[in-house]
Order: structure tokens, then sequence, then C-alpha cells
């Protein structure tokens, strides 16, 4: 558990009345994460995005969402991403110091820390902390920002890949950037920077025609989480580790279980096999 000095670094700015759903911030992200395809499928959960949500192999998607505007049905598509909190409650919620802010903007994870608590994936407001829950030795997943690409100096390759709707810069420029949009076009935007104060302020900034939450944005606390969570948790830090390691405990319990369940399936379908085998002979 560390408390962050805030410093706000680099941040983005996504515009939704610019996005075309185009998706091809999803691609960038998957080739230069190397993340795995996943398998998509019809459904008809919240909004009709392929796939579901985001996860180990899925760090950014592009949500589709539908509204009601003057009795007709309209459409908007939304980013959804780590949103680099500038006090993350996921890094002030770790027992190991596995998450950390950035100076220069991004929150990243350091998997050699990790201890597989989870505490992260319950502290994130913003659901963004993601488990490999088909590995054996399973560790958090989430978009790092693309740091080694800042580091060099480069954009994350969501943004370079985005020809209409993103825009990355430091905090000031790109806030001045949105403010100005808003001023231009006070019919194009609702009035209104979503991530500026949310959560105490986050490294990414929204902007759309329509109201939030019929966007299906999470409303989120103005304060930064690690207020309500750094008292209490700064006072039991040995318990803290203790239900931890019990929780790493219990997974590899779990997995161990599956293991053996799995190694038994394949051992009778074998057994079955040679026995039908003797039949037929
Ligand atoms: S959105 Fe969640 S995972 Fe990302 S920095 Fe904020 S608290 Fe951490
Ligand atoms: S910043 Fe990098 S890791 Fe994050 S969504 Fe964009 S491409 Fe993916
Ligand atoms: S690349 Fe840009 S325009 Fe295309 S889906 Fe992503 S954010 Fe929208």
């Amino acid at each position: 558990m560390s408390k962050v000095n805030i410093k706000k670094g680099n941040v983005f700015l996504i515009d939704l009345t610019k996005c075309t759903g185009c998706r091809g911030c999803m691609v960038a992200c998957k080739q230069w994460n190397q993340l795995q395809a996943e398998e998509t499928d019809f459904f008809s959960g919240e909004g009709y995005q392929n796939p579901r949500s985001t996860s180990e192999h899925t760090f950014t998607l592009i949500k589709f969402r539908e509204y009601e505007k003057n009795g007709k049905i309209e459409f908007s598509f939304y980013k959804e991403m780590c949103m680099h909190c500038d006090d993350p409650a996921c890094v002030s919620v770790c027992p190991v110091n596995a998450f950390v802010k950035t100076p220069e903007g991004p929150v990243i994870y350091e998997s050699d820390l990790c201890i597989g608590c989870r505490f992260c994936m319950i502290g994130c407001p913003f659901n963004m902390a993601k488990y490999e829950w088909s590995k054996k030795l399973p560790l958090v997943k989430k978009c790092d920002g693309c740091y080694s690409r800042i580091k060099e100096g480069l954009e994350p390759a969501c943004v370079t890949a985005c020809a209409t709707a993103m825009d990355y810069g430091p905090h000031d420029e790109i806030l001045k950037m949105a403010q100005q949009r808003l001023k231009q076009f006070p019919d194009r935007y609702l009035d209104k920077i979503y991530g500026k104060d949310e959560a105490g302020g986050t490294g990414v900034f929204y902007l759309t025609s329509e109201p939030f939450e019929e966007l299906g944005f999470d409303t989120v606390t103005k304060r930064a989480l690690p207020s309500y969570t750094w008292p209490a948790l700064s006072l039991v830090p040995a318990t803290f580790l203790t239900v931890g390691a019990g929780l790493s405990a219990l997974t590899w319990i779990t997995n161990r279980r599956e293991r053996i369940e799995k190694e038994k399936n394949e051992k009778l379908d074998k057994q079955n096999s040679t026995e039908s085998k003797e039949e037929q002979i």
C-alpha cells in the first residue's frame, strides 16, 4: 500500500463525437501488446460490442451505445480503457506496491511483485484491472498507457492508430484543448469533461454530445478513492497481507483442483477409448 504524489503527466483526450467506431485503436493495442484474439459472439446484453468486455486479452474496447433522442434511436461509441487515475485506488490498495503511478502519467503494474490478492480489482472504480483466470499462476492485466512507448518519446499505439478522435499530450495542454472545443462548439458538446474530476482526476478525458450516464459511463465520486481507503488500510497492513496471502493460496488450491479434475477426466477418456478398441477386436 503506497500513497502517491499526484503527478499529472500526459493525458488522453477521447472525443466521442468524432469516433467512427472503426476499432483501429483496439487492433493497434492488440498488436503492440501481443494480445491474443478472443472468441466473439452476438448477445443481447449491455451494448452490442465484441468482445463483451475488457479482459486479460483486451485492454481497450469500443463499446456500442444506443440511446433515445427526440423519439429517435441514436447511437454512439465509447472507448473504454484504464483511466490512469491521478491518485489511483489500485496503487493505494496493493499491499506489495505492484502498481505505480509514473510521473509521465501511466499507471503501470510490476508483475514480479504481485501476490495475486486481487485487491486492485476490487479497488478500481472503473473495473479496469483484469485477472488471468485462465492461467495456473495468474497475474493482473490492464492497459499500461503504452509506458515503454512513452519513455521512447512515442505516442500510445491506440492514439497513433486513431485518425479522428484521440489526442495525447501534457495535462494542461490537453485540458485547454478540450475546454476550447466546448467553448467553440457549445451545440455539439455536453458542457462537461468526464475524467477531469472523477475519482479525484484521471489521465483520460472524454467529450460527448450526450449525458455520460446514458452512454454507460460509471458515475464515480469526485473525491480520490484512496482518501477513503488509505486511513483504514494504513492501520491494518498485517491483516491485509494475511488476507492477500490467503487469497493467493485459494487461487492455487482452485487451480490445483481444476488440474486434478482435468487429469482424471483425461485418464477416464483414455481408458474408455482403450476399452472400446478392445471390444471392437
Ligand atoms: S482506472 Fe483502475 S486500474 Fe486504472 S489507474 Fe484507475 S484505479 Fe488503477
Ligand atoms: S495506451 Fe496502449 S495499452 Fe492502453 S489502450 Fe492504448 S494501445 Fe492499449
Ligand atoms: S481508432 Fe479512433 S475513431 Fe476508430 S474506434 Fe478507436 S477511437 Fe474511434
